[in-house]
């Protein structure tokens, strides 16, 4: 881990590549190499997992709180932070370290991660960083850019094991959970961001929030309201949506694609009641 946030792009207002803590890091491609090796038997063991500014993605949020046994209500509540900066198009969610001087993450133990099957996508890519461009016209996903990041207090870096970004992606578990990332990701750097002149209205961060975070309200937002009766969501969907995390997460970004860009990937219900009709 790193006081660095490892995830950039997101949201951001800047519409430079390359984000200010990343300026000057050595850029890697997918097939570039590096040399590192992370262990029980060094010195730095633990050492990083304090004091940290890991941003949880979607995914994050929703394997963290299920592993924990909590709705992602109470996870979202008892364990992340919502920082507000300028910078910002969209909301964020920060992990929440613990309050002692160490400001250890909650999830440390003298063994290492203790959620390590679902620690954060932050956490897994280590030492590396990546930033999303600005989306441009035309261009449907812009290619992510890595970084190295050669912190002082990593004993890492230097080791016999050499990697390439995209073997250490696939090692770390990164990979496997690569398109349900980018479809939350697509969100970030949609076109509709362009230029950012444009900005959701307090009501579209509200639901961005909800379908990418929230999943569990999310949910109730589907099935405790008019939403089905609204809106012509297929059957098996519909069922999915029941108990499928997974299909609630990827249905969240269509909605959000539907509902925030006004994308004609859902459709209203032809027998919709008219006061409800959005169009
Ligand atoms: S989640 Fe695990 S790897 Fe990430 S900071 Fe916490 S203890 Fe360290
Ligand atoms: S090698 Fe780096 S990532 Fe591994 S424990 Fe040490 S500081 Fe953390």
């Amino acid at each position: 881990m790193t006081t660095n946030d490892h995830m950039m792009g997101a949201g951001s207002k800047k519409e430079s590549a390359i984000p200010a803590p990343f300026a000057g890091k050595r850029q890697l491609k997918a097939e570039d190499e590096l040399s590192f090796g992370c262990h029980a038997g060094l010195p730095c063991f633990n050492t990083c997992c304090h004091d940290v500014n890991i941003i949880l993605t979607p995914v994050d949020v929703l394997r963290l709180s299920r592993r924990l046994k909590m709705s992602t209500t109470e996870f979202i509540g008892q364990h992340t932070l919502k920082p507000i900066t300028k910078e910002l198009q969209l909301p964020v969610l920060m992990m929440k370290m613990s309050k002692t001087e160490e400001k250890a993450c909650p999830f440390l133990t003298d063994k290492g991660c203790g959620v390590y099957e679902d620690r954060p996508w932050a956490c897994r890519m280590y030492p590396i960083a990546m930033a999303v461009p600005p989306a441009r016209a035309g261009d449907e996903e812009p290619e992510p850019i890595y970084f190295l990041l050669e912190d002082d207090f990593c004993k890492g870096h230097g080791a016999a094991t050499k990697w390439t970004v995209e073997k250490w992606r696939r090692d770390q578990g990164v990979v496997e959970h690569e398109d349900l990332e980018k479809c939350h990701r697509e969100i970030h750097s949609h076109p509709w961001f362009i230029g950012g002149i444009r900005h959701l209205n307090p009501s579209g961060m509200e639901m961005f929030f909800m379908c990418s975070y929230d999943l569990d309200t999310f949910k109730r937002f589907i099935f405790n309201s008019s939403f089905l009766e609204r809106f012509d969501i297929e059957e098996e969907l519909v069922e999915k949506l029941r108990t499928d995390d997974v299909e609630l997460l990827k249905f969240g970004s269509r909605w959000l694609r539907y509902s925030l860009f006004q994308e004609p990937i859902i459709k209203v219900r032809e027998d919709a009641p008219k006061s409800r009709r959005k169009k």
